[in-house]
C-alpha cells in the first residue's frame, strides 16, 4: 500500500457560525468534510475556512484567498485540495492551474468513495451510472473540452464534433447500465415477492449517514458487517432475519447513507436502492443524538422519504448514541421527538426497548387464529413455527389442532385449515 494522500480542506466560513457560540457535543457539519475524506483514504493535512458566500465565476475563491490557499499548499506540501462545494469545470482546472495542485469537489469526493465502496455488481453500476451522468453534465457545460482539443474555431470545428460525439458516447454507454440495473431490480423484485408469500415482515432502517445504523443492525442480529468512521460503508442494501422476540421474525435492511448535498446523478441512480423502502413495513429512523445539525440531518432524511412517497408509513424513531450525549440534550431531544427510544447502538444499551418497539407495531399485522392441519400437512406447521407464535397445540384424530398468533398475510393464505374454535 502506498502512504495515504493527504489533502488541504476548504469549506465555507458560515457553518463556522453557530447562533449560540456553546460548546456543542459531538461532530460538526465541518467535520463531515474530513470524515468523507478519510473515507476516500485521504488524510487531511490542513484544514481552511473562507467566506464563500460570493463565489467567482472563474476562480470560485477570491485572489486574496487563492493565493493563501497556495501558500499553505506549498507549506504543507500536499498535492490536493478538496472544497465542500460543487466547482464549475473552469473553476476546478482554473484552480488547478494556479495551485498547480489537483482540485477535488465534494461531488467527485463522493463519488469516489461510492466507487471505492461499491460491492456488489448492482453497486457498482450504480457508481459507474453515477460517474457517467457526472461527467454528461460536465461536458453539456461550457464546452471546456473544445479549448482543451484545440478547437472552438467557427460553429462546429474539430473539438465541437469530438464534443458531440463524447456525448453520444457516454449516453449510449448509460442506456447500456440502465438495462443492466434493470434486469437486476427485476431479480431483486422476485426475491421480494418471495419473501411477501413467506410473509416475513420487512423493517428497513433509515437515517443520516453516520447515525449508526449499521452498527445497530450488527446489534440486532449479532451479525459482523464493517462498520466504522467510514462514511458509506453500506452502499448495498443488507438484509438480516432478526427475532424480535416471541418469536416473531422479521427482515431488517440497512440502506444507504443519507447525506447532504448528495450529488443529484447519485440521488437518480441510488434510487432503485432506497427502493427497498418502498416495500418495508416498519421504517426505523435513526437519529445521531449526538450530531450538532440534527434538526438538518432529520430533515433531509425526511425529505427522501417524502420524495420516495413513503410517508406514511409507520415510522419508530430511535435516538443513537445516548452514552455519548449531556442530559440537556437528552432533554431537547425528548421534547423534540416524544415517541422515539433513546438507544445506544454500539453498547447495546436499551437495543431490548427498541425491539419490543418495533413487535408492538408489527402486532398490527398479525392476528391469532386457529387452524387444524391434516397430518399429511406437517410442513404447514413447521411455517405457522417458524413465522407465528404457537399458543397452543393438540392432537386430534383429522390432525393437529393449533391455535397461534401469525402475520395476517399467512392467515389468509391459511384459511381453508381455519376453523372456529
Ligand atoms: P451508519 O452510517 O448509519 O451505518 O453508521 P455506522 O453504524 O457505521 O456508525 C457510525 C459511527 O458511529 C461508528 O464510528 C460507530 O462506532 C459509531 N456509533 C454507532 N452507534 C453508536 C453509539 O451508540 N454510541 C457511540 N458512541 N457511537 C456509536
Ligand atoms: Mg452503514
Amino acid at each position: 500500500m502506498t502512504e495515504k494522500e493527504s489533502a488541504i480542506l476548504v469549506s465555507d466560513k458560515k457553518y463556522l457560525n453557530y447562533p449560540s457560540g456553546a460548546k456543542l457535543a459531538g461532530r460538526d457539519p465541518q467535520e463531515e468534510l474530513k470524515e468523507l475524506a478519510n473515507t476516500a483514504e485521504i488524510e487531511t493535512a490542513d484544514y481552511i475556512t473562507f467566506d464563500l458566500s460570493h463565489p467567482t465565476a472563474n476562480l470560485f475563491i477570491g485572489k486574496g484567498q487563492a493565493e493563501k490557499l497556495r501558500e499553505l499548499c506549498i507549506k504543507k506540501n500536499v498535492g490536493l485540495i478538496i472544497f465542500d462545494r460543487e466547482l464549475s469545470p473552469t473553476q476546478q482546472r482554473n484552480l488547478e492551474e494556479i495551485m498547480q495542485v489537483k482540485v477535488m469537489d465534494r461531488t467527485q469526493l463522493i463519488l469516489d468513495i461510492f466507487a471505492k465502496h461499491a460491492k456488489s455488481k448492482e453497486g457498482e453500476l450504480q457508481v459507474e451510472l453515477a460517474r457517467m451522468n457526472y461527467i454528461l453534465t460536465r461536458l453539456t457545460g461550457k464546452g471546456i473540452e473544445l479549448s482543451r482539443l484545440g478547437g472552438g474555431i467557427g460553429t462546429r470545428g474539430p473539438g465541437e464534433m469530438q464534443l458531440e460525439y463524447d456525448r453520444r458516447r457516454i449516453r449510449e454507454h448509460i442506456t447500456r447500465l440502465k438495462k443492466k440495473l434493470d434486469k437486476i431490480s427485476l431479480h431483486r423484485e422476485l426475491k421480494r415477492q418471495k419473501r411477501k408469500e413467506n410473509a416475513v415482515p420487512m423493517i428497513v432502517l433509515v437515517g443520516y449517514t453516520n447515525s449508526g445504523k449499521t452498527t445497530l443492525i450488527n446489534k440486532l442480529s449479532s451479525s459482523n458487517f464493517e462498520h466504522g468512521d467510514k462514511l458509506f460503508l453500506t452502499l448495498d442494501s443488507v438484509m438480516r432475519k432478526i427475532d424480535l422476540g416471541n418469536n416473531q421474525k422479521a427482515v431488517l435492511v440497512d440502506t444507504v447513507g443519507f447525506i447532504k448535498g448528495l450529488p443529484h446523478q447519485l440521488i437518480e441512480s441510488f434510487k432503485s436502492t432506497l427502493e427497498e423502502v418502498n416495500y418495508a413495513d416498519i421504517l426505523v429512523h435513526i437519529i445521531d443524538s449526538s450530531s450538532v445539525d440534527i434538526k438538518g440531518n432529520y430533515k433531509i432524511v425526511t425529505d427522501i422519504l417524502k420524495e420516495l412517497d413513503v410517508s406514511d408509513k409507520p415510522i419508530v424513531t430511535a435516538l443513537n448514541k445516548e452514552d455519548i450525549i449531556d442530559a440537556g440534550t437528552k432533554r431537547d431531544l425528548k421534547r423534540l421527538f416524544p415517541e422515539g427510544v433513546f438507544i445506544s447502538a454500539a453498547k447495546g444499551t436499551n437495543v431490548e426497548n427498541l425491539k419490543l418497539k418495533l413487535s408492538q407495531a408489527l402486532k398490527s399485522k398479525r392476528e391469532m387464529a386457529k387452524f387444524s392441519i391434516p397430518f399429511d400437512k406437517m410442513n404447514i406447521v413447521s411455517i405457522i413455527h417458524e413465522q407465528g407464535k404457537i399458543i397452543k397445540k393438540e392432537f386430534t384424530e383429522a390432525g393437529i389442532k393449533i391455535t397461534a398468533e401469525i402475520p395476517i398475510a399467512l392467515s389468509k393464505k391459511l384459511k381453508r385449515y381455519k376453523i372456529k374454535k
